[in-house]
């Protein structure tokens, strides 16, 4: 969330709608819905809400179904709910809560109680975004770190598993990086630290290409569901990427501008078998690569 958050409200009363808006329209981007439906639409159209405030009676799908969907689909599971209802038994409140939703507001609705709420909790959420942002994002480059990398490679590793799909993933090592340090400086060495990464996120396109900086000037990049023609395309794309860049090397002993290595590996995970198989072919395919030449790729399958 970077600046105005967005709230989501759902009601099938039109008048609460707009008691809810006028409540909160000063402070946030308000979007709504009048059924369970258009809620569970709107909740994945960017920008995507950071809270929801829902409707417990509703026709067709209750607020109970709603939040059910909400917390089954990945997409949405993280986006807090809080429950708006005129039936303040505890057994509807402690239903709600046990279906994942993070607070209740008893109706009828009253625009000081909703604003505190509400500020409390996107406070709470910005609080929650600042730590998985700080947990999984790489400091100097801004791209994943390790840690969100080998989580990464571990969900996409099982379910090439299951499916029994082809999964690829490429080893990426900028060439002679020592000398650019000594030559340039460590603050030099960074901005081509924060060049070469910003080069290499922006060569892939799916959204399930992961692209991190695993640690010193070794990138990797996950792609899922991918054969080796597509891995080989992409590391080749990024090599010619990175050496466009024209970011110039005076130390270097193969080449005038900075380059790159990479290790290109492809299987199809077998039976029981962990994903460091992967990750030790993508190894030894970089290898090759600074053997043959550097400013290169290689490509290992089996
Ligand atoms: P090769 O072509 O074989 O990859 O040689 P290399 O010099 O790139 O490889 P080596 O692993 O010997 O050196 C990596 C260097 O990367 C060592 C260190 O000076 C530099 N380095 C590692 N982390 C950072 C960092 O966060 N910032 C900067 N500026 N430099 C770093
Ligand atoms: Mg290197
Ligand atoms: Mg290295």
């Amino acid at each position: 969330m970077d600046g105005q958050a967005t709230i989501l409200a759902v009601d099938d009363c039109a008048e609460n709608l707009h008691i809810l808006s006028a409540a909160l329209k000063a402070q946030y981007k308000v979007k709504v819905a009048l059924n369970g439906k258009r809620a569970l639409e709107l909740a994945l159209a960017a920008p995507q809400p950071d809270l929801i405030l829902l409707d417990v009676m509703m026709p067709d799908m209750d607020g109970y179904e709603v939040c059910t969907a909400l917390k089954r689909d990945p997409q949405t599971a993280a986006i807090p709910v809080l429950f708006l209802s005129s039936r303040d038994e505890e057994q509807d409140e402690a239903m709600g809560l046990s279906l994942g939703a993070i607070d209740y507001i008893v109706k009828p609705i009253r625009p000081s109680i909703v604003q505190a709420r509400v500020r409390n909790h996107i406070e709470l959420k910005r609080t929650r975004d600042m730590l998985e942002r700080l947990t999984t994002q790489d400091h100097l480059t801004g791209i994943s770190n390790r840690r969100r990398l080998d989580d990464y490679l571990g969900v996409e590793w099982s379910r090439a598993q299951r499916e029994q799909q082809p999964i690829s993933l490429i080893a990426i090592d900028i060439d002679h990086f020592k000398a650019y340090n000594d030559h340039y400086g460590h603050p030099g060495g960074d901005q081509c630290l924060a060049e070469v990464a910003r080069t290499l996120a922006a060569c892939v396109t799916r959204p399930s290409d992961l692209v991190a900086r695993c640690g010193g000037e070794e990138f990797a990049c996950v792609l899922p569901a991918t054969p080796s023609a597509g891995a080989t395309t992409l590391a080749e794309q990024m090599r010619q990427g990175v050496l466009e860049r024209m970011l110039e090397h005076a130390r270097s002993d193969t080449h005038p501008l900075v380059t790159i290595s990479l290790g290109v590996a492809t299987v199809v995970p077998r039976c029981g078998e962990a994903p460091q198989a992967l990750v030790d072919l993508a190894d030894a395919a970089l290898y090759e690569a600074k053997s043959g030449g550097r400013n290169r790729f290689m490509l290992k399958t089996r």
